[in-house]
């Protein structure tokens, strides 16, 4: 047999349910984001002949290698691109390294660390432009790692500057407030916290987040509109809480994708739709700029022009 048959042969694994395949044909969206626009919340799968997933996943992702990613968000008008370990990697950081050693200047990363992740470990990924580290409290992806762990993360995290990236659902943003409100470096918080849009938009669990957005160490990714919405696309209730959030505190907000949407209900969302609510979120230009460009470049450590030219008015 020759090397490429031998390699046609080996199929990927069967995808778990919850894991269709990206939106085949997403609308392109109908405003022109501004220039170095970033997607912050991307995850690059496979292909599994390649780059095999872990033995024991949760899940088995579809395959969406780094090229039909990051084509997927030029075709959005995303300039820049941050690509987020999935646990469905274990603690193999190999994917996400020849991601964004496939374009240094445009794509930072958040990976899976442990307490046991080396020094030269952590200093390979930095290189390579990994500027946060998960930590999940999310049951099915997985065990959460011990206290002591997560000091120990959190320690060689915040030395290098990183932020820890936080997973959470329901009321998970109110268990673990004190905790994120003292620590001294950057905290990301995934998804909208996954607040429960059933509690409404002052539950507790949205005045936790409103809180924390308060104390200037921490942002949150108004991604993921999808997953909170209790009714469906074009996901309304869901909007109008990430507007909110981006209301209450403009400086501190992210956006992103979660292309291509692993873990979700139903098919895959139409990415080109869920750019166009951005102009919902963040109504005016100004906001947009932070939105999209000014917070991404200080947060995961993009050249940031715009305030190498310097910002009047801040
Ligand atoms: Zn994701």
């Amino acid at each position: 047999m020759t090397d490429a048959a031998q390699s046609s042969s080996t199929a990927a694994p069967l995808p778990s349910p919850g894991c269709p395949p990206p939106h085949p044909s997403p609308r392109r969206p109908n405003w022109v984001l501004p220039a170095n626009a970033c997607d912050t919340h991307s995850h690059v799968f496979g292909p599994a002949a390649i780059f095999p997933y872990a033995a024991d996943r949760t899940f088995t992702p579809v395959d969406v290698p780094r090229d039909e990613v990051l084509a997927r968000q030029r075709f959005l008008g995303f300039q820049r691109s941050v690509i987020i370990q999935s646990s469905c990697y274990g603690l193999d950081h190999t994917v996400l390294l020849d991601a964004l050693r496939s374009d240094p200047e445009h794509l930072r990363g958040a990976a899976i660390v442990t307490g046991a992740t080396t020094t030269a470990e952590l200093d390979e990924l930095d290189r390579a432009g990994v500027r946060g580290a998960r930590l999940h409290f999310m049951p099915h992806l997985g065990e959460a790692l011990t206290p002591i762990e997560q000091r120990a993360v959190i320690d060689a995290v915040h030395a290098r500057n990183w932020h820890v990236e936080i997973h959470v659902q329901g009321d998970g943003i109110v268990e673990h407030e004190s905790r994120l409100a003292a620590l001294e470096g950057r905290v990301v918080i995934d998804h909208l916290a996954r607040v429960d849009l059933r509690q409404g938009l002052d539950s507790p669990a949205v005045r936790s987040v409103r809180r924390l957005l308060d104390l200037g160490h921490v942002w949150l990714k108004l991604s993921a509109v999808d997953r909170v919405s209790l009714t469906g696309p074009p996901y309304p209730d869901a909007v109008e809480l990430a507007r909110l959030f981006a209301q209450h505190a403009p400086e501190r907000v992210l956006w992103g994708t979660d292309f291509p949407h692993p873990n979700i209900e139903g098919d895959a969302p139409d990415d080109g739709l869920l750019v166009d609510l951005v102009p919902q979120i963040a109504p005016t230009p100004a906001a947009r700029q932070l939105l999209l460009v000014d917070n991404p470049a200080e947060v995961f450590d993009f050249a940031c022009t715009v305030r190498e030219t310097g910002r009047s008015g801040h």
